[in-house]
Order: structure tokens, then sequence, then C-alpha cells
């Protein structure tokens, strides 16, 4: 079975020996205090520096999940509130998490909240997008990039804050997430001064400081995260890959099929818009559903589409996990499919 899942999504093969080898070496049940754990997190800290091109001077931290990055930037980073231009299920989530903690007024927002990658929708916020943002907005800049970073270069001066966790782009299983965060934005907690929460982001980053968590981390997710960066190429590598596929994905439903033309087509009409990493197909409901049962007989497992999408589209995670091989036979299997109509 192969899956093209947009999260969970395919994990690297080699997670498997991995996970084996953190736990036959005790990593897993070293104290998270101790040299050999925070040598651990010194290391794969560097790793994201280097292989994903982050800036020297952004922060960074693991947490669960992006979630928790949400109540995160509500809780310890927003002081006036936050504004949200969303355009899918995830960006209206998150929405909805932080005007909870900090409720929406007729103030001025001081925290802008985007979702670069909604992967709902399979839409992107392009680069030169969020440059157009970083002019005109004067406060910080948060970016969900939970189905981007890993998979795209970002620039990471464009934003404040930028998070994901690891069931997409990076190849893992769920239950870590990477926070990454600016000088300012660490200038913004410290003016908030927000220390209510077992996670506020002021202990986070003491913590971190010293390549410690204020609570037991998932040690297993921050090794396997470690190893895997460790084998992945530089993200300059990565993006020209993931561009490429997602090029050709375009292309061939632009085309629409021979066999039963304008059945599917990506969801999202604005070429610049378009996810390089989710690549969203619309169709009606009973070709979806065709489509999907077929695929699935034939050993591959297509993502159904979410939320006000659920059944009228299929996504296409394309994801630097997933090998060209595998893309192979989902092209394979989609010529076949179409052209036996
Ligand atoms: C998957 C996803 C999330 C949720 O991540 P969790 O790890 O479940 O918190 C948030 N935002 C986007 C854009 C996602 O794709």
């Amino acid at each position: 079975m192969i899956t093209f899942y947009p999260g969970p999504s395919k994990v690297y093969p080699q997670v498997a020996d991995y996970a084996a080898e953190a736990i036959r070496t005790g990593l897993t049940s070293l104290n998270h205090r101790s040299p050999g754990f925070m040598e651990i997190v010194r290391e794969t800290i560097h790793l994201l520096h280097q292989k994903l091109d982050i800036p020297a001077d952004y922060h960074m931290a693991f947490v669960s999940s992006a979630t928790e990055c949400w109540e995160i930037v509500a809780q310890s980073l927003t002081a006036a509130g936050s504004t949200h231009p969303y355009t899918g299920a995830f960006g209206k989530k998150w929405m909805e998490y932080a005007h909870r903690i900090i409720s929406p007024t007729s103030a001025p927002a001081d925290t802008l909240c985007l979702v670069q990658n909604e992967t709902s929708t399979g839409a992107q916020i392009p680069m030169d997008d969020l440059a157009d943002y970083r002019q005109t907005f004067e406060g910080l800049i948060a970016v969900d990039a939970v189905s981007s970073m890993a998979g795209i270069r970002l620039d990471w001066q464009r934003a404040d804050v930028w998070f994901a966790s690891v069931q997409k782009c990076f190849g893992l299983p769920a239950g870590l997430a990477v926070l990454v965060y600016s000088p300012a934005a660490l200038k913004r907690a410290q003016a908030i001064g927000e220390r209510n929460h077992y996670n506020s982001l002021l202990f986070i980053h003491e913590n971190f400081s010293a390549y410690q968590t204020p609570y037991t981390p998932n040690g297993l997710g921050i090794y396997c995260l470690m190893r895997v960066l460790q084998q992945v190429a530089p993200i300059a590598e990565i993006d020209a890959r993931t561009r490429r596929r997602a090029a050709d994905w375009y292309g061939f439903f632009d085309q629409g099929l021979p066999g039963a033309p304008g059945a599917f087509r990506p969801l999202i009409n604005d070429s610049a818009k378009r996810s390089d990493t989710v690549i969203a197909i619309e169709g009606s409901e009973t070709d979806i559903k065709a489509l999907k049962l077929a695929a699935q007989q034939a050993g591959i497992t297509l993502g159904n589409g979410y939320g006000d999408w659920k059944n009228t589209t299929f996504r296409i995670a394309n994801f630097p996990a997933i090998t060209d091989d595998e893309v192979d036979q989902l092209r394979r299997f989609l010529h076949t499919y179409r052209t036996g109509q």
C-alpha cells in the first residue's frame, strides 16, 4: 500500500530503524536534563538551522503539536488581538482557538496569523505575498507552515513565528512540533510577560536556551527528527524537487483526463496560489468516490477531501518522503483509470 494522504502521511521508512535505535541505545530512558539528552536537542536544533536555512538569530523550541503553537501565539505573543485572513479549515480553526484566549476587540490587532499552506484546500501564500504582508502590517507575523516546512524553501525573515508539526513534510510520526521565533517575537513575549501556563513561551525559551524543556519531552520524536535531518538533502534541493513534481501534477490535471473531460481539475484556479505540497483536485461526488475506490483497490491511498470539500475533492500529498517511483505509480494508475473509463 502506498499513501498520498496529506497528514498523517508517509513516514520515511528509515524511521523504523531510528526508533529501534533510540530504544536499544537507552536514549528514551535518559533523563531529559542529562548531558546525553541535551546534546541530542542541541544537535537537532543545529541541523534544523543548517538543513532548512533558518537564520542564526531565530530561536527554536519543540512542543507537541501545531495546535499547541496556535495557543502559544495567542497566550504568550498577542496583547491587543490577532487577525486571521484565513482561506480554509485550518486557518479558521486557528482563529477560533485564538479568539477563545484573546477575544476580538475593536482595537487594531498586533498579531497577524497566516496559514502559509492551507492543507484543506491546497492553497498557499506565496513568499512574495508574505513580503507584502510584512510591508503593510506593523505587528508580529505568525505563520502556520505545518504542511510546507521542510518541503519548500521559506523566507524566514518575512515572519516572526513559524511552526510545523512533524507528521507532514518532515516524514515522521505525529506528536512533535517545531516552533521557530525571531528576536522580535521574543521581545514581544518579554514585554507581555505571560507566565501562567506550562507552555508559556518565556518558560519554553528559558528551558531551551539550556537545551532543556519545561516538561518531559517527546524524546523518541526528537531523536527520530535528528536522524531524519541527518539524512535529508538541504532545503534548496528538496524545494526544487517539490516544485517540479507539483508543476507536473498541475500540468497533468489542467489538461483534463481524455476519458473523462472536465471530471477532475485543481480546486485552486489561480496558479500562483496553488500549493506545492498538497495538490487538491475537485470533481463530482460520484467521480471522486469511484476514483478513490479504484485507487484503493490498486494499492494506493489518496487523501480525502477536508471540511467543506470532504466529498468533492481528493488530495495528493507531495511530501519529500514520497518517492518519485511512488509518484510514477500513481501517474500510471491515473492514466489507465482515465483511458479505461
Ligand atoms: C495538520 C495541520 C495542523 C494541525 O497539526 P496538529 O499537529 O494536529 O496540531 C495545523 N495546521 C495545518 C495547516 C495543518 O495541515
